[in-house]
């Protein structure tokens, strides 16, 4: 069943959104040569908590951290760790999300540390820009398969892989609520977009193909080829005025 929330209730989501943006914003400004994935999580957790809010990730299904933080060859879930230290030319995804009110909101973002190739930045300029043309589709009236089609083309006409496994989600009280948002699919195709409706949508690219495998952690998603991969993430919600990203400061 797909949740409507009223106008009062994303006034609260928009809330939960700002502190996700702020977390993830700090944690994207901590990131740098020598920095370890555990510091930015504990960065983002001590935002999130010194605003009220509490770590949506962290517990869920058994997440030990507040943040998924993946590197390079990594899509998702990444688990923050004291020996994961970023090294110059890397590229780091940082995915994480805050619960106040009893509402969620969940953002993600790619970012670099220190230089990068050139390659890297257009993987990372692109996924940017293909979560944007998701967003112009998240329109009343509309089509899920709208959005998934602006996103997949996006990044397909420019040689990318579109991760088929893991998908965008509804958010409210739970942060996967339905309906799925597939970064993929058809014009005028699949669930009918209405005012009230909050999503998530997160197109996550990879440099290369778009398999993936999942590692013994449990946890982590890596691309197949090994070749890079990059994430971004808004809360978006479907209203009467056209999408509104909840998640900004
Ligand atoms: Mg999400």
């Amino acid at each position: 069943m797909i949740v409507l929330k009223t106008t009062g209730e994303l006034a609260l989501m928009r809330e939960a959104g700002a502190i996700s943006a702020g977390a993830l914003k700090v944690a994207g400004e901590a990131v740098e040569p020598g920095v370890s994935t555990w510091e930015i999580d504990r960065i983002a957790h001590e935002y999130i908590l010194r605003h009220g809010a509490t770590p949506t990730f962290l517990g869920y299904g058994g997440f030990p951290a507040t943040a998924c933080i993946s590197v390079n060859d990594e899509v998702i879930h990444g688990i923050p760790s004291k020996k994961r230290v970023l090294r110059e030319g890397d590229i780091v995804s940082i995915d994480l999300g805050a619960t106040i009110h009893g509402y969620v909101g969940d953002n993600a973002a790619t970012f670099a540390v220190g230089d990068i190739s050139a390659e890297a930045k257009r993987l990372i300029d692109t996924t940017r820009e293909s979560l944007y043309e998701g967003i112009a589709r998240a329109v009343a009236g509309g089509r899920l398969g709208d959005i998934g089609h602006a996103v997949q083309s996006y990044c397909e006409t420019r040689g990318y892989g579109v991760v088929r496994e893991y998908t965008g989600h509804g958010v409210g009280t739970e942060m996967h609520e339905e309906p799925s948002v597939p970064n993929y699919g058809t014009p005028g195709r699949g669930v009918r977009l209405l005012p009230g409706m909050v999503i998530a949508i997160e197109p996550m690219i990879n440099e290369g193909t778009h398999a993936i495998r999942n590692m013994p952690d449990g946890w982590t998603v890596k691309t197949r080829d090994g070749k890079l991969s990059a994430h971004f993430e808004h809360t978006v919600a479907i209203t009467a005025d056209g999408p509104k990203i909840l998640t900004r400061l």
